[in-house]
């Protein structure tokens, strides 16, 4: 059974102040499903997921055949890991966002599109069938399951790499969680011009993350409020988590995923670790 959060739309406290003055033209969905995906497409579709690509082909082992992406999303990473010349299997669980990237792809030169494999899948439970040289999981991904399905996700993980294969997860850089609730609003433009008003609670005791996102123009009709909750927790738990599973972790790098140059996130590569002989 998933210890997934809320597979429809979370009812956070801000999504209720402002779904009360928009009235009848409210309406409330998840970020990633078919009513949100014109807000995620508005906001996501054109982020650029370049600099934490190289990151990752930076650490792919030499000649590793296929690379699985676990939770692809509109493919901000497998778009620039295609370009950059890697056969891809993107994995992505939610349909609507599937549908999205299949589309994309459909409209990608086919020199792209012949080297990419989509599935629908959940990265806590998957068999696939074939083995890869690498298994990537984007930053804010891991952030979806809970420690149940962290669990799964290392054990299907485990079973998909090959010989010599390597596990790398990018995770961001979080700072330790203060004790009370915090919370901040944000106005972002999407591609479309259009501007959002993103509202981000982080609930400590809980380690979640509460995301609201909604039109900054208040006459705006639907008025679409898109939610989201997520799990928080450091590096550091998930590197014990890894070890606990099976892996070695042997790298953990600091990286700057925007332009900034802050290092904002941290690329973990874990490798299957070696039975020996006294351990067996
Ligand atoms: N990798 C993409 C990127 O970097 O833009 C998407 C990251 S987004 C933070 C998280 C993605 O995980 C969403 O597309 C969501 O639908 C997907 N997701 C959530 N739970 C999942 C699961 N159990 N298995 C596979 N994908 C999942």
């Amino acid at each position: 059974m998933t210890d997934q959060l809320d597979r429809g739309p979370a009812r956070t406290a801000h999504a209720d102040v402002v779904l009360a003055s928009a009235g009848d033209r409210g309406v409330l969905c998840d970020f990633y499903d078919e009513a949100g995906s014109d807000t995620y497409r508005d906001l996501i579709q054109d982020a650029d997921g370049t600099p934490e690509t190289r990151e990752f082909a930076a650490r792919l082992p030499e000649d590793p055949g296929p690379v699985l992406e676990l939770a692809a999303g509109m493919g901000r990473l497998t778009f620039p890991f295609l370009e950059l010349g890697w056969e891809m299997t993107a994995l992505e669980l939610s349909a609507t966002v599937v549908t999205a990237f299949r589309k994309r792809l459909a409209e990608s030169p086919s020199e792209l599109r012949e080297r990419c494999t989509v599935v629908q899948g959940d990265m806590s439970a998957f068999a696939l069938g074939e083995r890869f040289g690498a298994v990537v999981i984007s930053s804010g991904s891991i952030n979806e399951l809970g420690e149940a399905d962290r669990k799964g996700l290392y054990a299907s993980v485990l079973e998909h790499l090959r010989p010599g294969g390597k596990f790398l997860l990018s995770l961001e850089l979080t700072k330790p969680v203060e004790a009370e609730p915090v919370e901040r609003s944000q106005e972002l433009t999407g591609r479309s011009g259009r501007r959002h008003v993103l509202h981000v609670k982080i609930l400590p005791s809980e380690e979640l993350q509460e995301i609201t996102i909604h039109p900054a123009d208040e006459t705006a009709d639907p008025f679409v409020v898109c939610t989201h909750r997520r799990r928080l927790f450091t590096v550091d738990r998930i590197a014990r988590e890894l070890g606990q599973a099976g892996f070695d972790v042997v790298a953990r790098e600091p990286f700057a995923s925007t332009g900034t140059g802050r290092d904002d996130m941290v690329l973990v590569e874990a490798i299957p670790r070696e039975v020996t002989a006294d351990a067996k």
